[in-house]
């Protein structure tokens, strides 16, 4: 089988509501979103997407995502979709880097190789847990008060985990916020306190000390690795590190070094499944917990990030996300597995099990073939 063509596609997401991140700093209101489709020989089609949030939160940018496309086009027209690491290989071999740009390919692969051996992405990946994948809420930093009415919504809803969004200088105004929702957490309810990188080492171990006694796991609570695993010294809170887990060596020396419990593996972020997967078995032979999303996007997104949270055992898996819920438009209307009751389960379909509907994606911005 061979890829003969490659359609890319260019989309804004609206979010419903616009969206603050570290204490305030940054504020979402569109997703620039790349989807592109894989056409092959043998008349199998993948779908693939890379969704960024935004371009102030990682190095990852839509534009960017398109370049990179024009740039590996040629380097992966030819090749088999099933054989996703040598597909892997060529687009490392011709653009270093640039992990964001080569996931929607990696996606759109997976997906033909599951259609091919008609199976779900998550049995290629290993084999399906048969129960669904918590869908964490995604909960906008704010007053305390206003922070809660956002998870009690969420809550009507069936959702049992948050990532709030906490950070920035006003550390009492953080503690305040933990300490006001730890006070109404359900019990069984899963808050993780996400700073987004926002703290400085000071700031970071005054409020991971101030509230000691709850318990609670942060998420990012530094720029760097190096930050981290200097506040991990002087604190006791159990961390999680996602937007400094890049690389397959990052992952190595987080668990080597015991930086953090838990990996925040974004699938975009590191570059496609291809690459999550091999993070996951490092969490997995370190007794790492993970929580397991895109960095931003459709329910494309999200069902990628699902097959993966769903390869995992569940004493690991923590959450997924369900992004697709903070847009005010739906790409692939009636296709895919959607959040329901909380939860975020994989059906039998083989592949990603998601079609886009391409009426709504309008014309492709770039065709290649070979
Ligand atoms: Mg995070």
């Amino acid at each position: 089988m061979k890829i003969t063509r490659i359609s890319v596609y260019r989309k804004d997401l609206p979010l419903k509501d616009p969206y603050w991140l570290s204490g305030g700093r940054l504020k979402f209101e569109v997703l620039d979103a790349t989807f592109i489709r894989l056409d092959t020989d043998a008349g199998i089609t993948g779908w693939g997407e890379g969704t960024p949030w935004g371009h102030t939160y990682v190095p990852a940018h839509g534009p960017g995502i398109r370049a990179g496309l024009e740039t590996m086009a040629q380097a992966i027209l030819g090749l088999d979709p099933r054989k996703i690491e040598l597909v892997e290989r060529a687009m490392d071999l011709c653009l270093p880097g640039h992990l964001y740009a080569k996931s929607p390919v990696d996606m759109a692969c997976w997906d033909i190789a599951g259609k091919a051996a008609g199976m779900p992405i998550a049995d290629l990946l290993g084999g399906k847990r048969e129960t669904g994948t918590p869908a964490a809420s995604s909960v906008s930093s704010g007053e305390p008060d206003d922070m809660l009415g956002i998870i009690e919504a969420y809550r009507k809803r069936g959702y049992i985990a948050h990532s709030a969004k906490i950070g920035g200088s006003d550390t009492d105004k953080d503690i305040e916020r933990i300490r006001h929702l730890e006070k109404h957490r359900k019990p069984g309810e899963i808050i993780l306190y996400d700073v987004n990188r926002a703290w400085t080492r000071r700031e970071a171990a005054i409020v991971m000390n101030g509230v000691a006694d709850l318990g609670v796991t942060f998420e990012q609570p530094g720029e760097t690795l190096d930050d981290i695993a200097a506040i991990r010294k002087v604190t006791t809170a159990p961390i999680s590190v996602d937007e400094s887990l890049v690389t397959l060596q990052d992952a190595a020396r987080i668990a080597r070094d015991g930086i953090a419990e838990v990996f925040g593996i974004k699938i975009n972020r590191v570059g496609g499944l291809i690459k999550a997967r091999r993070m996951r078995d490092i969490a997995i032979a370190h007794g790492i917990q993970m929580f397991i999303m895109a960095t931003g996007g459709s329910v494309l997104a999200d069902t990628e990030a699902a097959h993966l949270a769903q390869s995992v055992p569940q004493e690991f898996i923590r959450a997924c996300w369900s992004c697709q819920d903070m847009l005010a438009i739906d790409i692939a209307p009636g296709s895919g597995p959607r959040c329901e009751n909380g939860f975020i389960t994989i059906g039998d379909e083989p592949g990603l099990g998601v079609i886009p509907d391409e009426n709504l994606l309008g014309e492709p911005v770039a065709v290649y073939e070979a």
